[in-house]
């Protein structure tokens, strides 16, 4: 399954019985045996096993992911320390040239006391495809894996984190990974008083830790090694990686009490990872969960794919890897039909963007095929949104009621439905285009477009998803009758308005399919028509973040519309009140990834994507956009 891209080739350097060495850098991964010298140096190094105890998060950095062998030995240890209930560890981890599972099985398989661990690891592996990618691994570790060149991943991370690994090759064999540009930003993502370890004492090393702010001594090394290094930082000082305006949210109270507005995929993705990272969240729904677009009897998870390098696309891509990886770790019949989606060139025009998409190896192979006709994507499929949105919901408290306003508190939000007040020390507004009902959201260029989709129960279902610009479908339950859906059409809609069903827009439908597939749609019967809403934002990106002090920004940054350039102050928010909204027709999608954005910040744990896309989904964009354009629509 493992493609190649160019320049993250899975590099095979393992011998069978030699110690694991690389061909690029001329080094071992480790030496003599790995886990003791892994327990020395890097946890011993550390105090990690005393840290460990009664701690309810941890998060450990590392330069150099190699065979997995310190995140492996790491999370043994974490096992087997006494720690509340629900303690999580969360590993990061940097690594350029990930190595072919093979070449991880051989390493792994010198250490059988290790080995279910490592058959987890293996199994839970992403595909060498450059940029994050955010794993869980258990109830309880999380990995986060940034597959590119250390000081890239370093400079678009974000983390809290409490001890280091640095390992990579030796300095005087791959001095890149012990650069002063790479310690500045690993102090830059230290927590207060973050540790270090290391199997090194060169001078480069020590001198480059030093200006970071690192205070570092010798102790006795491993094995034949003399001595090793472990050290602290000094400072604090954290600089903030993005533009000040785009400011990011929490971290907040651990076990924080959090208000959800909003039951749909948004709200119930939410739900699901505020819940694992220890918050208690709480969902308010107007009607009933998924009772907006995430409630149609089918929805597609396929990726969207962009030409260049940019945060959009690598957003669409990630995200898409995620909510795969999630449907599947939840294993629920009639959830997810994974039969494939074939992206359909039209005319000439997306036969070259598709022929770009190639050539740019934007998905491994395995992940993407070309065809004479266009894309297909083998892992895609057709997914049960409103089932979906159950698993995701779980066991959470759900409140049927409408929220009317938000209060800010002495500490926390005052969330009024129509006849109860309630007190939560954070509120999420996940609400769709409903979201424009609360003041503080109000001036968000949300819009609304009302799209029908129709399923004919007695229709023979298509072998895979086709996509023409509409879409054509098999039912998500594989196993049911079958059936097929079409979809979507686009009418656009008020706030306060419903989505009606209508013949014209089933007509509409099959006749966009009919323009190139006409085979799939000849002779239909009359189907199961549903209308939603979805909401758009003015780049197609969703709104995911804290929600700005409006009145605070036009103030602030007014200086930007006169182009002026001058020290901005960092932008002020609503204390504990963010934002999801506008997924428009990719919620499936993207939903399950925002939301561990989201989270990873209010957790203060590591972020699962680069700050670019942080910024990209900014609430704040907009405005600042408009103002840097001279005007800015007034916000109360
Ligand atoms: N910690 C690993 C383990 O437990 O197996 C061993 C790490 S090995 C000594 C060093 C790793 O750093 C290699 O996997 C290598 O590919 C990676 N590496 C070297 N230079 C790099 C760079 N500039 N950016 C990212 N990774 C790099």
């Amino acid at each position: 399954e493992w493609g190649a891209s160019d320049e993250l080739a899975p590099h095979s350097s393992i011998q069978p019985d030699c110690a694991p060495r690389s061909p690029i850098f001329d080094d071992v991964y480790f030496s003599g045996d790995g886990p003791a010298e892994t327990n020395y140096v890097f946890l011993r190094g550390n105090n990690l096993p005393a840290r460990f105890e009664h701690t309810a998060q941890f998060q450990i950095g590392e330069l150099g992911f190699g065979t997995g062998l310190n995140f492996l030995v790491a999370w043994d240890r974490w096992e087997k320390a006494h720690k509340p209930e629900n303690a999580t560890l969360h590993f990061f981890s940097v690594e350029g040239f990930p190595l072919a599972p093979d070449d991880m099985e051989r390493a792994h398989a010198a250490w059988p006391d290790l080995g279910e661990r490592a058959g987890v690891l293996r199994s839970k592996l992403p595909p060498p495809l450059p940029g994050f990618h955010h794993i869980a691994i258990g109830d309880h570790v999380t990995l986060t894996l940034f597959y590119g060149d250390a000081l890239e991943g370093l400079g678009r991370a974000n983390a809290n984190i409490n001890a280091w690994f640095f390992d990579g090759f030796a300095p005087s064999k791959n001095p890149a990974m012990w650069s002063a540009k790479i310690f500045n930003e690993v102090a830059r993502l230290s927590a207060d008083k973050a540790s270090f370890a290391t199997f090194t004492v060169a001078g480069m090393v020590r001198r480059n830790l030093e200006s970071a702010g690192f205070a570092w001594q010798k102790t006795p090394g491993h094995g034949r090694k003399k001595e090793m290094l472990v050290g602290a930082l000094n400072k604090a000082d954290r600089i903030s990686k993005s533009a000040p305006w785009h400011r990011r949210a929490g971290p907040i109270n651990p076990r924080a009490s959090v208000a959800i507005i909003g039951a749909g995929v948004a709200g119930a993705s939410l739900a699901y990872e505020l819940t694992r990272a220890g918050f208690r969240p709480t969902l308010f729904e107007a009607t009933a969960p998924a009772s907006g677009a995430s409630g149609n009897m089918a929805g597609l998870i396929m990726p969207r794919l962009d030409v260049g390098d940019y945060p959009a696309g690598r957003f669409h891509i990630s995200a898409y890897i995620h909510s795969l990886r999630l449907i599947g770790a939840m294993n629920t019949p009639g959830l997810f039909n994974p039969c494939g989606a074939k992206l359909h060139a039209t005319n000439d025009r997306e036969r070259e963007r598709h022929q770009k998409l190639i050539n740019q190896k934007i998905l491994p192979n395995g992940w993407i095929e070309p065809h004479a006709d266009g894309l297909f994507f083998p892992q895609a499929g057709v997914i049960n949104p409103s089932r979906l949105v159950e698993c995701l919901i779980g066991g959470t408290d759900v409140i049927t009621a409408r929220v009317s306003r938000l209060d800010q508190a002495e500490q926390g939000w005052l969330v009024s439905t129509e006849n109860q007040t309630h007190e939560f020390d954070a509120v999420i507004i996940a609400n769709g285009l409903d979201a424009l009902r609360f003041t503080q959201a109000r001036g968000l260029p949300i819009t609304g477009s009302a799209g029908q989709i129709d399923y004919f129960p007695d229709a023979p279902p298509p072998d895979h998803i086709h996509v023409t610009g509409p879409y054509c479908a098999p039912s998500p339950d594989a196993g049911a009758d079958g059936g097929l859906v079409i979809g979507a059409t686009y009418l656009p809609i008020d706030l306060g308005h419903h989505a009606k069903t209508s013949k014209d827009q089933t007509d509409a439908n099959i006749a966009s399919v009919a323009q190139s597939l006409p085979d799939l749609v000849r002779n239909l019967n009359t189907p199961v028509s549903r209308a939603s809403v979805r909401c758009t934002t003015p780049d197609q990106l969703p709104i995911a973040g804290p929600v700005p002090d409006w009145g605070f920004y036009a103030g602030a940054y007014d200086g930007l519309r006169h182009g002026r350039r001058e020290a901005f102050p960092d932008g002020q928010m609503r204390p504990n009140l963010y934002i999801l909204t506008a997924l428009g027709s990719r919620g499936l999608v993207t939903a399950p990834y925002v939301a561990a954005m989201i989270t990873a910040d209010l957790a203060g744990t590591p972020a699962p994507a680069d700050h670019e896309v942080y910024e990209a989904l900014h609430p704040a964009r907009f405005f600042i956009r408009d103002l840097k354009r001279g005007y800015a629509k007034p916000v109360s």
